[in-house]
């Protein structure tokens, strides 16, 4: 039996936005089992609550942002890989401003933290999202696809025409382990002019080399050079791992992304939870895993399936 996990005790950290460039404060709480993830912005008045579910997606255009245009979170989606990748279901993220704190680009701090918060068993057994047919959504040469498959398994590739990026693919089978030392320090990236613009337009106003991988026409600026040399590939595979994450529950399936970006991660999503035939929610050991059911129309609908 999968069991549900979230945090011993709550646990805190500091940081600036990526795109405001404002201070922001994060505290992770413990959250009962079947909550979710849930982020609560403490800051506005009646502190809000907003699920980490794909139908509170706003926009994905530069990050993953949840919630609605009074009351809104944005750049969830390493957060939400380090939950995922640690296997950790459920819990409330109270944040004191529009943007979870971007650290040092990528998943590690989160991980680091997660693990000094401490991670506990619950009582509660953990559904997967499992497919049962494959869908894709395809954008030109852009593409995400998932078959059905008996564990979990996703194959990343990009294609920059860049010196430093060219062509990278990367495949990953989901483990605790495995995420946190091939994904989780794996950082965000950007192009030199592609900044220096959003900065023109008030956006990326808290990037820095301290917090991304900056390149220009060349190479890579950051002085300390690369963690990795497939970086950048190993970055969207957190991302994906995050936005994934928004579906409530870890899917099961092969999962192949071509030049995928948090836009195409949602239309994947949407689509999925659209076509209610494709997936059902599957509790190992206590269903067997490729019998035909009636999907159910939401996740959250587990509690009274099990009740
Ligand atoms: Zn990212």
């Amino acid at each position: 039996m999968h069991f549900q996990r979230t945090l011993k005790r709550a646990i805190a950290c500091q940081g600036i936005g990526i795109h405001a460039g404002r201070p922001a404060q994060v505290v992770i709480k413990p959250a009962p089992a079947n909550t979710g993830i849930l982020f609560v912005r403490t800051d506005l008045p009646g502190s809000p609550v907003i699920p980490a579910r794909s139908s509170r997606v706003v926009e994905s255009s530069l990050a993953t942002t949840l919630g609605s245009d009074q009351a809104y979170v944005s750049t969830v989606e390493h957060l939400l890989a380090a939950l995922a990748g640690l296997q950790i279901d459920n819990a409330r993220i109270e944040v004191t401003g529009p943007e979870v704190p971007i650290l040092d680009g990528s998943a590690g701090p989160f991980v680091a933290l997660l693990h000094k918060a401490g991670i506990k068993t619950l009582r509660w057994p953990r559904a997967f999202f499992l497919l049962q047919r494959p869908v894709e959504v395809v954008d030109g040469d852009k593409y995400l696809r998932v078959e059905p498959a008996p564990t979990a398994k996703f194959t990343y590739s990009i294609d920059f025409p860049h010196p430093s990026i060219g062509c990278q693919k990367l495949t990953f089978v989901p483990g605790t382990k495995a995420f946190q030392r091939q994904i989780a320090p794996a950082r965000t990236f950007g192009f030199l002019q592609e900044v220096q613009r959003l900065q023109a337009n008030g956006l990326a106003l808290g990037g820095s080399l301290d917090n991304a991988i900056v390149l220009d026409a060349a190479g890579v600026l950051n002085p300390e050079g690369l963690r990795f040399p497939d970086e950048f590939v190993r970055h969207k595979m957190l991302d994906l791992i995050g936005d994934l994450a928004l579906l409530g529950w870890p899917l099961i399936g092969q999962v192949r992304v071509h030049k995928g970006s948090h836009a195409l991660h949602q239309k994947f999503m949407q689509t999925l939870l659209q076509q209610q035939d494709a997936w059902r929610l599957w509790i190992p050991e206590t269903q067997p895993a490729w019998r035909p059911t009636i999907p159910m129309p939401q996740p959250l609908r587990l509690r009274t399936a099990l009740a």
